[in-house]
């Protein structure tokens, strides 16, 4: 069915205003931010409250209209593409920050990710899901999507920073589950079916996040290494040096630091430090800051007696702590702009990290004998962005589509590791095939009969995650 015969319906539900039509307008909103895909919806709708989305879920059932929801458009897998007879469903004008108190905040979907950090902070709080799209991706986004960031290790995912979750559902109710309780065992956790699955079940108008008590002081090293596992060492010895307070473990490979001295303006490699990986190390506490420095100062005597480490430079003045850490963020900016690369979100446990990097080399060069990787990633998670950049001596123009066996045999090689070929990104349309050929069985047919309990008609997120 066309968007145009259910135009009228929803506008009486949202308000002309708040239907989108005009194709300059929903231009923005058919593009995601690598260009692989570009949609083709004609109607953006954009409700007010979670009954309005509720109502709108519910009209779109009836007339069996598939439903997109968008949130910030920074996700990397598809999960926003559109096709002509579905509409998009923007939760922007639902940024409210409900309530705010002593660990918990409860803010609506389309809430900003930045904002949500600034808020919890200005009233002396962490809120510590950190992702380099903060500044764009929405919370109804990043809960849909199961986020990770650089704080995982010590935080969780962004599933584990939710304590209560309001959802409209596709026959027009609203599961209404917003106690901010950290215990309440009263049956199947329901909530966590809605985070994590791309809008395919439902839409997020809401949540109460859990909050942490704000450090009161930060150290960040950048440390030089010679191979993944001397990292995986470093990053079990830096756990028991320093417990709780460890906030994050970022491995970037030489060629993926060197990107960004060519590609993005002013971001060195701080320390000079020539190693062939890096790592970006950062302590966070209650203070004093002495005694975090000397306990990381101590993490590293330790490490270079026992010859793990090349090099290390510590952060002593915030320009410095930002210099390590524009490193680190400039790295998937400082790929995209050298050119077409194959990206994967791949993670493998910690402890194989160093076996999967020598194992995918060997494929890489095995499709491509220029293949030149660079790896970055989160240590603590084995998650590794395992990036191939176009070599020299292939066609640009073709490297993605011939690349793509070698795209498959690393997710084989994650998978038979133990791992996973998505780590963090999600499924969306990209990698539904690779679910579809990985995946468990027995798990892909609870997860259909799942859609089918809630979304039986299938107009939410059609085509995505699970193939119709
Ligand atoms: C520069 C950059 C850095 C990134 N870094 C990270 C990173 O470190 N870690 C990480 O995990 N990801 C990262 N990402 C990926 C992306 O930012 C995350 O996936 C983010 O969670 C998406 O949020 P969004 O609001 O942009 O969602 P969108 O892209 O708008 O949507 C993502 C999915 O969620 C669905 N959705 C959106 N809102 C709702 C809702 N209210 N209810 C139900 N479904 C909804 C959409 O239909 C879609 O399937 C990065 C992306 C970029 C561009």
């Amino acid at each position: 069915m066309s968007t145009a015969t259910v135009h009228h319906e929803l506008a009486s539900i949202v308000g002309e205003r708040h239907c989108v039509a005009d194709a300059a307008l929903l231009e923005p909103y058919l593009e995601e931010p690598r260009g692989r895909y570009h949609g083709e919806s004609r109607l953006l709708v954009a409700p007010g409250s979670a009954g309005e989305t509720a109502a709108v879920l519910a009209c779109c059932n009836r007339r069996g209209v598939g439903v997109v929801p968008v949130g910030g458009r920074t996700g990397l897998c598809g999960g926003t593409h559109s096709q002509a007879n579905e509409i998009l469903l923007s939760l922007h004008r639902q940024r409210r920050v409900r309530d705010l108190n002593a660990g918990c905040l409860t803010a609506e979907a389309g809430c900003v990710l930045a904002t949500l950090q600034e808020r919890a902070d200005e009233a002396g709080y962490l809120f510590p899901l950190s992702l380099g799209s903060e500044g764009s991706c929405q919370l109804g986004g990043v809960l849909s999507t199961n986020a990770g960031g650089i704080h995982v290790l010590r935080y969780g995912m962004a599933r584990d920073m939710v304590l209560g979750l309001e959802v409209a559902l596709p026959d027009g109710r609203v599961l209404s589950d917003l106690k901010p309780l950290a215990k309440d065992n009263t049956g199947y956790d329901i909530k966590q079916l809605f985070i994590g699955a791309e809008g395919t079940l439902g839409v997020i108008t809401a949540a109460a996040l859990r909050l942490h008590p704000r450090p009161r002081a930060w150290i960040t090293a950048l440390l030089g290494v010679a191979d993944a596992d001397q990292a995986v060492a470093l990053f079990r010895g830096a756990q028991s040096a320093l417990g709780e307070d460890l906030n994050a473990f970022e491995l970037i490979s030489r060629g993926a630091a060197q990107l960004c001295g060519v590609h993005l303006d002013g971001v060195p490699i701080p320390g000079d430090i020539d190693a062939p990986w890096l790592l970006c190390v950062e302590a966070a506490g209650a203070g004093p800051e002495e005694l975090l420095a000397e306990r990381l100062a101590g993490f590293l005597e330790d490490a270079r007696e026992q010859g793990g480490l090349l090099d290390a430079v510590c952060a002593v003045s915030e320009a410095q702590r930002e210099a390590i850490w524009r490193l680190r963020h400039g790295v998937p900016e400082a790929v995209r702009r050298s050119g077409p690369a194959l990206r994967h979100d791949l993670a493998v446990p910690p402890e194989r990290i160093a076996d999967f990097i020598d194992s995918a080399l060997e494929v890489c060069r095995k499709h491509f004998a220029g293949a030149e990787p660079v790896p970055f990633g989160h240590v603590g998670d084995g998650n590794l962005h395992y990036s191939v950049p176009c070599p020299p001596d292939v066609d640009p123009d073709r490297f993605l589509e011939q690349g793509r066996p070698l795209s498959a045999e690393l997710r084989e090689l994650a998978w038979s590791m133990d791992g996973s070929f998505s780590a963090e990104h999600g499924v969306g349309l990209m990698l539904k095939d690779e679910l579809e050929r990985l995946g468990d069985p027995v798990k892909l047919e609870l997860m259909r009969a799942l859609k089918r309990a809630v979304d039986p008609r299938g107009i939410m997120n059609p085509g995505k995650v699970l193939s119709a």
